[in-house]
């Protein structure tokens, strides 16, 4: 197969001949074999992380000029020792900044891989949703209003196409497509008859063939490498660089002081005193961060996508956090979206039951408890021939559970178009031919500005728009109702009926359509919104659709967690007020004082209210289009909230993008829905939105944690090297000691912080505040507790051991500061509860750092070699040990602390 082929020069017959196709696509064989020679649909970038590139990449680091600095003044001062130590701890840095960051990149691949394309695809003459990458030249996909278009592809049939192709040319207007042949100089732009890869379909609905895949593929031809998951200048992007700088200025200020101090004051010898600085300077610098913030963001977006959220922009798990409001849909994230049709009121007044759940076709239809009998019920045959037709549900092959058995079938489509195709069937299973052959000529999709769908179909030889919408909506463009014995005129009266079960139904969380048609003998092929009008009445239909468990407990954790949760629908108010009860966005027993429950979109501007103090004040908006959620949006963010919002449509992508967090629903929500979000929830389930918050908060949690460890560590440390040279004493330390301490201990503890958990009241508070920084000064009770035990250790045990000698007192002043900063690991867990409260046992990585750390100590002092080149002595055990248990003295103290603010707070 030619994939430079312009296939766009030849017609749509020749193009399916040449590409070895017809219009029922291929046969599974076939394109299996395809699949061989062609390979996988993808575009092929720098997708592997070349582990020796990244390793060579530590050494790009500001550090290591520093270090190597360092080591040329050691050499000066003739100090070859030092100057292989600090050779070695380069390597070491390298190695565990090479670890760090093989992992993070593993992290984010294994989220790309998440981000799995699915795709309509006729294959055996039956339409499949496959994943995009098995797609093949040949291929006949199946495309709908907010599909991306998978590959390249030449249309076959087009209705009302018109697709979006700005990530491609630019040009941001909708464009229309046709499937008239073009001349083979025709621009890019201007094909026509094309369908490109990466580009959407704004409306309408394509069946075309593929005519390039992969890298041959416009898009790929221009970029080699479509990176899923986008890098933007964010919020917490500028919090981590002030947290950067704030550390730096810290770690300068302080290492300037040691010279200062080491030069001018105690007159040390010049290059000793630089070694010193230079060791100070580079321990306290907190080179890890960057990784370790990547690592943190990179753990929690893998905990996300367990919970079922998928992050596509890595920084939005941050921003969880920081939500403050959830604008939420209500029809399949607050309830099961397993939607049922379970009543039907015809336009002759006559209500029936409807039996049956999911998606089996089994159920009767009863009146009065008594089984009836579509074939002699006219109006019910027109209410069935509609739901079955005025709809883009399609059942496929029964899927085959474990056991071989099958199952419920596998159905694909808006749930809503579902549910009436599940009505239709249950009536045809009962009787065979109970409705006229149809062939559908066109079809309006359901759009949520309009809130209809219309379908032009000739039924039986005779030419009929059938239409499915909001009841008020189609009730507005009937002029007629159909009865027993044909059309009559729609009085006030007949209306009022509709109306009055349509506000009964929706009390009971009910969701209600209305069905009508017209005849359209005089529509040609296509159908238009004008053409939507003086419609025949039929009835409507009442769809229950159940409340998700967890979805109740997830809301009231969103209270308790200081968020505001907000519905926002396109359905009826009474439908939206009912559900909102149920699952505890309004209190039960709540009632209306000064603010209404809830409010339709109309009633957002009256002349006693005002826009801004509605939302404000009210969480259940109805009958809402998606321009309206966005001006909701807009105005709470410029209240101050940081607001996630759900959406699902086309029409939904600008609010979506607007929002601080988008959230796209991943089963029912359309691929530019998707594109524009930062989370896709897989599941579509409120819960997830939930846990996903959690999960944001526990990613700040980890960073502050994680940076007050460094802080802490680093601050004490150079404070102890202040003080004894204040004192006139000694370096405690030589500057390879330092550089081990605190690249090595630290650099191994602060992976182990980076996976910590939540801890109980995590949701039990407000959200951290949109403009937190990430160093506060809840930093400074840890830095002083920190800094005077170590301080006063360090004096002890120096001057303990200074008699025997300066390296058996360097010795034990080194597990001092190597120890108590291991123990501050475990402080810095948690800021707030007892070590012991969260199990000390609880994160498995701090122990393993916890080991591997107090190994490599044991290894420097204790093995004769490497004793030597850092000149320590060797300390008897029993000194060991209690230098080690006067070490934990941090936790101790610290314990105290978290104890007192505790009972502070009670
Ligand atoms: P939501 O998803 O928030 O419940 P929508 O904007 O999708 O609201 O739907 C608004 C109204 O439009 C619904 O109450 C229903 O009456 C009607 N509707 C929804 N989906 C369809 C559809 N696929 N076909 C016809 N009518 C629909
Ligand atoms: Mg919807």
């Amino acid at each position: 197969m030619d994939q430079k082929f312009p296939y766009y020069s030849i017609s749509t017959e020749e193009a399916l001949k040449k590409l070895q196709s017809d219009r029922e696509g291929l046969t599974e064989e076939e394109a299996r074999r395809r699949h061989k020679e062609y390979g996988p649909n993808e575009l092929t970038g720098k997708e592997g992380i070349n582990p020796f590139v990244l390793f060579l990449n530590q050494f790009k680091d500001f550090l290591i000029l520093v270090l190597v600095l360092a080591a040329g003044v050691a050499w000066y001062a003739d100090h070859m020792v030092d100057v292989y130590v600090i050779f070695g701890v380069i390597l070491f840095n390298a190695v565990l900044g090479f670890f760090q960051e093989y992992r993070a990149e593993k992290a984010i691949q294994a989220l790309k891989s998440m981000l799995k394309q699915e795709t309509k695809v006729l294959r055996d003459g039956r339409i499949r949703t496959l994943e995009a990458r098995e797609l093949v030249p040949g291929d006949v996909v199946v495309l709908e209003e907010g599909d991306s278009v998978p590959a390249d592809a030449r249309l076959v049939r087009g209705k009302n196409l018109q697709t979006i192709e700005a990530s491609l040319t630019g040009e941001s207007l909708p464009i229309e497509k046709n499937t008239e042949p073009l001349e083979e100089n025709t621009n890019l732009g201007d094909r026509l008859n094309m369908l490109w890869k990466g580009t959407h379909v704004a409306r309408g609905s394509a069946k075309a063939v593929v005519t390039a895949i992969g890298g041959d593929t416009e898009l790929g031809k221009i970029s080699h490498s479509l990176g899923s998951i986008k890098a933007t200048a964010t919020n917490f992007r500028k919090k981590t660089e002030r947290l950067a700088k704030q550390m730096a200025v810290i770690s300068v200020a302080t290492s300037a002081v040691v010279f200062i101090l080491g030069y001018f004051v105690r007159n040390y010898a010049f290059e000793e005193v630089l070694l010193i600085t230079v060791a100070t300077l580079v321990s306290s610098i907190p080179e890890g961060l960057p990784a370790v913030i990547t690592i943190v963001l990179a753990i929690g977006a893998n905990r996300m996508v367990r919970q079922n959220a998928i992050t596509r922009e890595f920084s939005a798990t941050e921003m969880l956090g920081s939500v403050s409001v959830i604008l939420t849909d209500k029809t399949g994230t607050l309830t099961k979206s397993i939607l049922t049709v379970s009543k039907v009121f015809l336009g002759d007044g006559s209500e029936l039951e409807v039996s049956g759940t999911g998606y089996t076709p089994e159920g009767e239809l009863t009146q009065n408890g008594e089984n009836i009998n579509p074939a002699d019920n006219k109006v019910l045959q027109q209410l069935l021939l509609i739901a079955k037709v005025c709809n883009n549900a399609h059942f496929g092959a029964p899927k085959r559970g474990e056991d071989g058995k099958t199952g419920e079938p596998e159905v694909t489509g808006d749930p809503t178009e579902v549910a009436l195709l599940v009505l239709a069937k249950k009536a045809e299973a009962k009787q065979e031919n109970l409705l006229p052959e149809v062939q559908v000529i066109d079809d309006l999709p359901f759009n949520s500005e309009q809130k209809y769908r219309a379908t032009l179909a000739e039924v039986a030889g005779q030419r009929e728009l059938l239409v499915v919408g909001a009841p008020e909506k189609i009730l507005s463009l009937s002029t007629r109702i159909l009865t027993q014995e044909g059309p009559q005129v729609l009085t006030n009266e007949l209306r009022q009926r509709v109306q009055d079960k349509n506000d009964e139904w929706a009390d009971k969380a009910m969701r209600v359509l209305g069905l009508a048609y017209r005849e359209a003998d005089g529509i040609q092929d296509e159908a238009k919104t004008d053409h939507v009008q003086e419609l025949i009445w039929v009835g409507i239909t009442g769809i229950v659709d159940p409340p998700r468990s967890g979805v109740q407990q997830a809301v009231s954790d969103c209270k308790t967690a200081g968020i505001r949760v907000m519905m926002v629908t396109g359905d009826h108010k009474k439908t939206g007020t009912a559900i909102a009860r149920q699952v505890g966005i309004l209190d039960p027993d709540e009632t209306e004082e000064i603010f209404p429950l809830a409010l339709q979109e109309d009633e957002l501007e009256s002349p006693e209210n005002v826009f801004e103090d509605l939302v404000d004040n009210v969480s259940v908006f109805t009958r809402v289009s998606p321009n309206t959620k966005l001006r909701i949006a807009e105005h709470l963010q410029s209240k101050g909230h940081l607001v996630a919002m759900t959406g699902d449509g086309v029409n939904d992508a600008p609010a979506l993008k607007r929002a601080d967090v988008g959230i796209a629903m991943g089963i029912r929500g359309t691929d530019v829905a998707k594109d524009a979000s930062q989370i896709v929830l897989s599941d579509d389930n409120f819960a997830t939105i939930v846990r996903a918050i959690r999960e944001g908060r526990i990613v700040f949690q980890n960073v502050r944690q994680t940076s007050f460890f460094l802080l802490t560590t680093n601050f004490a440390f150079v404070a102890v090297f202040i003080i004894t040279m204040l004192l006139g004493w000694p370096f405690p330390l030589t500057a390879t000691q330092i550089l081990w301490v605190n690249l090595v201990t630290d650099g191994v503890m602060e992976l182990g912080l980076a996976t910590e958990r939540g801890h109980g009241e995590i949701m039990k508070r407000a959200p951290v505040p949109r403009d937190a920084s990430i160093l506060d000064k809840g930093v400074v009770p840890y830095l002083l507790l920190m800094s005077v035990v170590m301080l006063g250790l360090t004096l002890a045990v120096f001057s303990y051991y200074l008699p025997q000698g300066e390296n058996l007192a360097r010795t034990g002043v080194f597990i001092v500061i190597s120890m108590t900063q291991v123990f501050n690991t475990f402080n810095m867990r948690s800021l707030e509860y007892s070590v012991f409260e969260i199990g000390i046992f609880s994160n498995r990585y701090v122990n393993i750092a916890f080991v591997v750390s107090v190994a490599l100590q044991l290894l420097v002092i204790y093995t004769p070699l490497l004793s030597g080149v850092f000149r320590f002595k060797e300390l008897p055990i029993l000194d060991l040990l209690i230098i080690i248990l006067l070490s934990s003295l941090v936790v101790w103290v610290a314990e105290a602390y978290k104890w007192f603010i505790r009972k502070k707070q009670l």
